[in-house]
């Protein structure tokens, strides 16, 4: 069979000849108690970049030897790129969220054997959904694998934002020490409302880290968490997200993008938020209206507005976020931490592993299969597409 992979380039000056770090923490299972990836084998070492193209998750030795073809590369956007031109006959096709392969309907329907589309990562918007059920493509995803990677990001985005850190971190850069300047946006966490839609594997991680911090929690979810998490962790449970913004000093972003979610937060729902939220979003970037948020950035409405997602990605260069003021954005990184990294090339394998052998794949990673929305498909999207927009990714310049 045919593998398309598509995976972000290699660092600027090559592949790292040593890493910071010897190993990686060894990991037993999940909180809720899944285990993680169990693929039969393995042929990289954790810790080492996987992600980009000379990493190839790990995955050539094994596919060649099994007698497929693997094709990688960086070239995914604009007319004639490589992985269209490599999609029309292929079986697969594997791209992360990080640096997304935009699946849409045109290009499913130019790809006539093409049996599953597999997402590096969790969230797995950036195939047309809708297409994928029309056509009787399956898409999975390697779920939890990041989630409590995404979550540690948000903590520090939140403590980024609140306390200001960068403003005090490029005074330090320039050579300056002028700490009236330093503080005058700087808080504490403390004491805070602090709220999150969608309370799912990473949002409540996430309340968890920062019960300690000794903030009010309030969550939002289409699906309500049980009694004994909520009174273990004291949550407020709101039935509307318009509820939750009124009262939250920051509010935190960590729902599956799909029809019901896109543009959520919009002017009208910002103008209903708390004067001076902050708001953090690891989510996707097209659950946010951008120029809304910059318009509320620049006007006081929002205080800050951070997390590592944009539409599309990589996003033109001239995009607002970039610029806006008092954001803490960051490229599309949280779960492709090298820990990430190796989670997830082994969930991809093992993936693979059972789609070759004819074994099921895990109910847990299914997002759509034999033409319906399935296993965590069913529980966290809608049906429909949210690819619209995407051909924009074309703009970036490197
Ligand atoms: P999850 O499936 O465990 O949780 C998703 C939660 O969202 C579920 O509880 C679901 O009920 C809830 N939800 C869905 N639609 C909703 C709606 N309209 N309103 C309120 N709640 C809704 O997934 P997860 O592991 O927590 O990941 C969530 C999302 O985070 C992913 O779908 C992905 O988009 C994003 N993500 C980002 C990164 C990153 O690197 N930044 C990494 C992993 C995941």
């Amino acid at each position: 069979m045919k593998i398309l992979c598509i995976l972000y380039d290699d660092p600027k000056g090559g592949m790292p000849s040593n890493y910071p770090l010897n190993e990686l923490p060894a990991l037993e299972k999940y909180p809720d108690g899944m285990s993680l990836p169990t693929p039969k084998g393995r042929d990289f070492t954790p810790g080492e970049l996987l992600g980009c193209v000379s990493g190839e998750l790990g995955l050539r030795k094994y596919l060649e030897d099994s007698g497929h073809t693997l094709i990688v590369t960086s070239d995914k956007d604009g007319e004639g790129c490589v992985a269209d031109m490599e999609l029309v006959d292929a079986d697969i096709v594997i791209s992360q969220p990080f640096f997304p392969y935009y699946v849409t309907r045109e290009k499913m329907e130019s790809a006539p054997n093409l049996k599953m589309a597999i997402t590096a990562g969790i969230g797995s918007d950036h195939v047309d959904l809708q297409a994928a059920m029309d056509h009787g493509v399956d898409v999975v995803e390697v779920t939890y694998c990041n989630s409590r990677s995404v979550a540690e990001h948000i903590v520090m985005q939140i403590l980024v934002l609140v306390r200001d850190f960068t403003t005090q971190h490029n005074i330090v850069n320039d050579g300056g020490w002028h700490i009236a300047d330093a503080v005058s946006r700087s808080y504490d966490v403390e004491g805070m409302h602090i709220g999150t839609i969608a309370a799912g594997r990473i949002g409540l991680d996430m309340l968890r880290k920062m019960k300690p911090f000794d903030v009010h929690l309030h969550y939002m979810d289409r699906h309500r968490l049980p009694e004994s998490i909520e009174q273990e962790l004291g949550l407020t449970f709101h039935e509307t997200v318009e509820s939750l913004v009124s009262v939250c000093d920051v509010i935190n972003i960590s729902c599956p993008l799909h029809p019901e979610t896109e543009h959520m937060f919009n002017d009208e729902l910002i103008s209903k938020c708390k004067k001076g939220a902050y708001i953090i979003n690891t989510a996707r970037g097209k659950i946010c209206d951008k120029d809304a948020i910059a318009r509320a950035c620049e006007s006081g409405q929002l205080s800050g507005y951070a997390g590592d997602v944009w539409f599309p990605q990589p996003p033109p260069n001239d995009h607002v976020w970039r610029t806006m003021p008092n954001h803490g954005m960051t490229p599309h990184t949280s779960g492709t931490s090298l820990t990430a990294q190796a989670r997830y090339a082994d969930g991809v394998r093992e993936i693979l592993e059972c789609f070759f052998a004819g074994d099921e794949i895990r109910n847990e990673y299914l997002i759509v299969q034999n033409g319906d929305l399935a296993g965590m498909g069913a529980h966290s999207y809608s049906k429909g597409t949210a690819t619209g927009g995407s051909e924009e990714a074309a703009k970036f310049k490197k």
